[in-house]
């Protein structure tokens, strides 16, 4: 049974959905004014961990993810730059997409633009307007907060005690406070200003407010009630308050049954931020690390715990992917030197380990998603098969446990959206060698190439010369540099190889 941390009831609840084998999830999209900066980039990676878990535990999901393509930051960029709004969200919808794939992020099954909803957005207002929950004031149309009881549950707030977080100016910049019957009231619907993209409405020309965007693209999409709304913590107030208010009040049901919130990205124990400044561009960190250390990263922090960015966490997820990946090396060359005698591993425990491994993995998972566990189970995995394997030349009959720890460990790494297993060949080639075994196969075996693995199969050949040789000072020195680096050397009947000591 998956169980979940639900904002709404603040506590950790089992998840069952509303169709048997099915999942709805919705996913506020980005605003698209910029490019995504890496918070923005943690939030989207966490909900795809998520849903890439649900699909592996068997579920249908169907996975809807708007985008934000007409607001007052693109208007504001448009002008700017002397161009339109169209033109700028098209430009950073179709960046936001390249980013997503670079940084291993499924395709959402739905992406909804705003600004081609708005005959059902108007719809909805039309139903609030009607039903008493929402009312228009000269072209604008306002959320009567009041008119539905449970606003603030969401969030934790007590409606009597809030102050207004809704301060708002109307396009031409007069106060809205006057305009509204109650201070805690929230635009709908925007009238327009003269040069902004508009739309004909009941209301006059004009244009959404963000809130009602999701109101309506998730209910058109997935229908009410769906299974989980997912956002960053900084959306629960006032955005998902307002989107579940406005569908609430509208359809009388319940608008999601599970909301979950992902923890802030921050950089020194602040908010990475567009208005901070404190921000790193997906695509800038891609451009240093690959994806599937980029998420190793993220996958290290719960999704709902603050995960502080620096560049020394970044190198050091990359250290422990490697890790994984010389693991998955070491089992590959295992099973491709297996020799026709008899077993030198126990294998039921092998077997069991196994077993428990991908259990381990499950109960972590299952707990609300607990990567940073999950990946704890993965590493425990490698340890005992690393015990139980090393220096060891498996025999043919061990082959089929062997292969099946390996597809465990490449497998769970898969539902991360991680690939480990590397091709090619085994004694030097795929593993994650750092760049120091360069310069060390160009000081000790006059290598003068710059691949790593290259470098590597230099070293074990010069060593095998000065032992031949008799030259053990040379030898030895093979052997301290690489272990210096955390590798040892180990002699095989198939001849030397180099192995991760972790
Ligand atoms: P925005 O384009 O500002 O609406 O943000 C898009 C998504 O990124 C929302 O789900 C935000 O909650 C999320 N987000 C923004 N900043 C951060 C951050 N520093 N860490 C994690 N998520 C963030
Ligand atoms: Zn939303």
């Amino acid at each position: 049974m998956i169980r979940l941390y639900n904002t709404k009831t603040r506590s950790k609840v089992d998840f069952e959905s509303l169709t048997r084998g099915k999942v709805g999830m919705y996913v506020c999209g980005p605003t698209v004014y910029n490019y995504i900066h890496i918070g923005n980039a943690r939030t989207f990676m966490s909900f795809d961990i998520v849903r890439r878990y649900l699909l592996w535990r068997g579920f249908d999901v169907t996975f809807v993810q708007n985008v934000t393509d007409v607001d007052d930051k693109i208007i504001n960029k448009a002008n700017e730059e002397g161009r339109s709004a169209s033109e700028v969200a098209a430009e950073y919808t179709e960046a936001f997409i390249a980013d997503m794939r670079a940084a291993g992020v499924m395709d959402p099954d739905i992406r909804p633009k705003a600004t081609e909803e708005i005959p059902e957005m108007i719809e909805l207002i039309e139903e609030l307007i009607e039903s008493g929950h929402a009312y228009a004031v000269e072209g604008d149309v306002y959320f009567n907060v009041r008119s539905y009881a449970a606003y603030g549950e969401l969030s934790g707030r007590n409606v009597d005690e809030m102050e207004s977080g809704h301060r708002e100016l109307r396009a031409d910049g007069a106060g809205l406070e006057d305009r509204k019957h109650d201070p805690l009231d929230f635009a709908v619907w925007k009238a327009a200003k003269p040069g902004e993209p508009s739309w004909a409405s009941p209301w006059g020309e004009g244009r959404p407010g963000w809130h009602i965007e999701c109101s309506a693209m998730s209910r058109k999409y997935l229908g009410l009630p769906f299974d989980i709304h997912g956002g960053g913590a900084d959306l629960v107030f006032p955005h998902h308050e307002n989107e579940r208010a406005q569908s609430e009040a509208a359809c009388g049901c319940t608008f999601a049954n599970y909301w979950m919130h992902g923890g802030m990205l921050q950089v020194n124990s602040e908010k990475m931020s567009k208005s901070l400044g404190n921000f790193k561009l997906l695509r800038d960190v891609l451009e240093t690390v690959d994806a599937d250390t980029l998420r190793f990263l993220m996958l290290q922090t719960h999704y709902r715990s603050p995960l502080d960015f620096s560049d020394e966490r970044l190198a050091e997820a990359g250290a422990a992917l490697g890790r994984i990946r010389n693991a998955v090396k070491n089992l590959d060359w295992l099973v491709e030197n297996a020799a026709d005698a008899p077993s030198p591993l126990d294998l039921r425990a092998l077997m069991e380990r196994t077993r428990e491994a991908k259990m381990a993995f499950i109960l972590a998972m299952d707990d609300d998603f607990n990567t940073c566990k999950a990946l704890g189970a993965v590493f425990d995995f490698i340890a005992e098969v690393n015990a139980q394997t090393a220096g060891k030349t498996i025999s043919l009959s061990d082959v089929p446990p062997v292969r099946d720890a390996r597809e465990l460990i490449v497998g769970l790494m898969g539902v991360f959206g991680i690939e480990v297993a590397t091709a090619g060949d085994a004694d030097t080639a795929g593993a994650d060698y750092p760049a120091e075994v360069v310069a060390l196969a160009a000081d000790i075996a006059g290598f003068d190439g710059s691949d790593a693995a290259l470098a590597v199969g230099a070293l074990l050949d010069a060593r095998a010369d000065a032992r031949a040789s008799k030259d053990w000072a040379r030898a030895d020195a093979v052997r301290d540099g690489l272990g210096a680096l955390g590798f040892v050397i180990e002699d095989t009947p198939q001849g030397a190889r180099v192995a991760f000591e972790g």
